[in-house]
């Protein structure tokens, strides 16, 4: 039997600029897919409405070209995607998987939000769907740098959210359907959402969905020790001068300088640096920039979004 061609993933939620964290992300999927010869998918995860920020998606779309990460055929919208996840809801249902809940964030208090039975004292015009987490769901994975890795989803979790109250779909669904559809069997993401990876395996056995190889790289933080997010206003990427940005974030892949020396043209310095990636150098712990790291020419004069 041949194995499958790889196809790796970035799917950014359009809710800021994309900054150093979302881009070492995004360069270090870029990398894995295409040094095995594989394709690299692009998804806008834009299923959120609230968290959304108008023209982020169309920034992020374009800071990605700027470094010259291309992606292979259209770009999913996952505001586009309502009827794969209803349907995918659908069969949850239907096979005693998920369930209307009627629960509201006060009555999952006393649980400190976990929810393990339905407690609601009174019933929802609105109510959510969630996903049954059996008492025995403890997942196991092997993640590509991390190595074995463990979850109870049922006592660190218990039964999670597939549609929203507001009627939202929610981003474990969302990505779990979008992931198959897509042909993605390498997900390579920041380590905030290895919490998240249980989850999603534990859909996809419902849904009698493959479950991706999934590499969770190291986050970015800054000075005081905090992550980098969009939310906190992390300055965004310096796209105007691709070149020493991709440097930087090659070496912080734990890649070999040496690899990219005197390159100066950015096709050149990705051709070059997909052809000498070596995943198993990618690193383990949580990376600190010092904050001169973190001043030009990597991160500078943010460009408003259009
Ligand atoms: N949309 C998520 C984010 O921007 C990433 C989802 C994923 O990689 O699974 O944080």
């Amino acid at each position: 039997m041949t194995s499958p061609i790889p196809c790796g993933r970035f799917a950014p939620s359009p809710t800021g600029l994309l900054h150093a964290g979302s881009l070492l992300a995004a360069f270090g999927s870029w990398l894995l897919a295409r040094h095995h010869g594989g394709l690299w998918r692009l998804r806008i995860e834009d299923v959120d409405p609230p968290r959304t920020v108008a023209g982020a998606a169309q920034a992020q779309l374009q800071t990605l070209a700027a470094f010259g990460l291309a992606h292979d055929g259209p770009v999913i919208w996952q505001s586009a995607r309502g009827d794969a996840y209803q349907a995918a809801l659908d069969r949850l249902l239907a096979d005693g998987h998920a369930f209307v809940c009627h629960c509201s964030r006060s009555d999952l208090a006393a649980t400190g939000g976990i929810h393990h039975r339905c407690v609601a004292r009174q019933a929802r015009a609105d109510p959510a769907v969630r996903f049954r987490v059996p008492a025995d769901s403890v997942v196991h994975f092997e993640d590509g740098l991390r190595s074995r890795q463990q979850q109870d989803v049922h006592a660190e979790v218990g039964d999670f959210v597939l549609r929203r109250a507001d009627g939202c779909w929610a981003y474990q669904l969302a990505v779990v359907v979008d992931d198959a559809a897509q042909g993605v069997n390498e997900v390579v993401r920041g380590a905030d959402l290895l919490d998240s990876t249980a989850r999603q395996i534990l859909l996809q056995r419902a849904l009698d969905l493959p479950t991706p190889r999934y590499w969770h790289l190291p986050l970015l933080l800054d000075a005081p020790g905090h992550k980098l997010s969009k939310s906190l206003a992390a300055l965004p990427v310096e796209a105007r001068e691709p070149v020493p940005v991709l440097r930087r974030l090659w070496e912080l892949l734990g890649q070999p300088t040496s690899a990219l020396e005197g390159i100066n043209d950015r096709d050149t310095l990705l051709a070059a640096a997909q052809h000498s990636f070596t995943p198993r150098l990618l690193p383990h712990a949580d990376i600190l920039l010092a904050a001169g790291a973190l001043s030009a020419p990597m991160l500078q004069n943010p460009p408003s979004p259009t």
